[in-house]
């Protein structure tokens, strides 16, 4: 890919089963975006949460992306090779006393917190105790009552109190696996990337991680989230459930079930390839046709690629 501006995007799958509908979805918005801003797209392999990984997973999702016509411009980075890294940022926020050791269980918390955003918000219970000893606890990010506000590309303003809408949670998980949460920002940082464009079911993730960035002195990237492939029964698809996989057979179906899912432009008579559909891709892009559903919107299955 020519690429002329510092725009740097990214693609981001956990290799928990086949790449399905909902994550052809996110790769093509990110890709068309990078594509029309001449800028830079990175693949890295979300593999942090090594009890999850199925065996043979990064491997077939990075074959159906090449099928697809994506190319990426430096090799795909694997979260699982970075766990050092994770350490050493680890270490410095207890350091730094912006992250302690918390071996409370689910049944303690349960009984004490009240349900935020996104489950129980961590009720500090925690939050005085003092150890060294950091194995079999989780590690959580003390969190404040400052409001944290960003732009979303599509949704608009969105912004929370983590302390009230989320707790303190966890950046380091009992099992030894580095969460999400941190992994997502260390790499992003350290990859240079500028431009976030993934699922709408990020989008309460975010302000938890423009903290981290702040706490952590990272620059802050643009950020976009798109509306979420949902099943009939309004459930997000995910790889566990072997939802939906896409077809490396019939790549340029696949791509023209994404491009109309994402409310973009009716494509012309063609194109015929996949090459001509990301041509047009780039000049016709538009992210401003992408509005927020009031309700998730549907994949109609049968419009769905499947898997012969
Ligand atoms: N690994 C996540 C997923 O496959 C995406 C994370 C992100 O884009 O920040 O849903």
């Amino acid at each position: 890919m020519a690429h002329t501006t510092d725009y740097r995007g990214r693609f981001a799958p956990s290799p928990t089963g086949s790449l399905h509908f909902g994550s052809l979805v996110a790769a093509v918005a990110s890709y068309a975006d990078t594509l029309q801003h001449q800028g830079s797209w990175l693949v890295r392999m979300e593999d942090v949460d090594e009890s999850r990984t199925v065996k043979g997973s990064a491997d077939e999702i990075l074959h159906t992306l090449e099928a697809f016509g994506f190319e990426w411009d430096q090799p795909v980075l694997y979260q699982s090779q970075r766990k050092s890294r994770y350490r050493e940022i680890l270490d410095q926020l207890q350091r730094q006393s912006l992250a302690y050791a918390c071996s409370c269980s689910r049944r303690k918390i349960a009984q004490q917190a009240l349900m935020g955003l996104e489950g129980l918000i961590y009720p500090g219970t925690c939050r005085q105790t003092t150890t060294a000893n950091l194995s079999s606890k989780a590690v959580r990010l003390r969190t404040g009552m400052e409001e944290i506000c960003f732009e979303d590309r599509i949704h608009g303003k969105h912004c929370q109190v983590l302390e009230k809408d989320v707790g303190d949670f966890i950046i380091h998980r009992t099992d030894g696996y580095t969460a999400y949460q941190l992994a997502v920002v260390v790499d992003d940082a350290d990859q240079g990337i500028n431009q976030v464009v993934r699922g709408a079911d990020l989008l309460l993730s975010t302000p938890r991680q423009i903290y981290l960035q702040k706490l952590l002195e990272f620059p802050q990237p643009a950020y976009t989230h798109i509306p979420l492939v949902t099943d009939a029964r309004g459930r997000k698809l995910s790889k566990q459930d072997r939802a939906h996989p896409v077809s490396a057979d019939s790549p340029l179906s696949g791509l023209k079930s994404a491009w109309k899912f994402l409310q973009q432009a009716p494509l012309p008579a063609g194109p015929g390839s996949i090459q001509e559909f990301w041509q047009w891709a780039t000049s016709t892009w538009d992210i401003a046709r992408i509005t927020t559903p009031a309700r998730p919107q549907h994949a109609a299955t049968e419009a769905l690629p499947h898997r012969q």
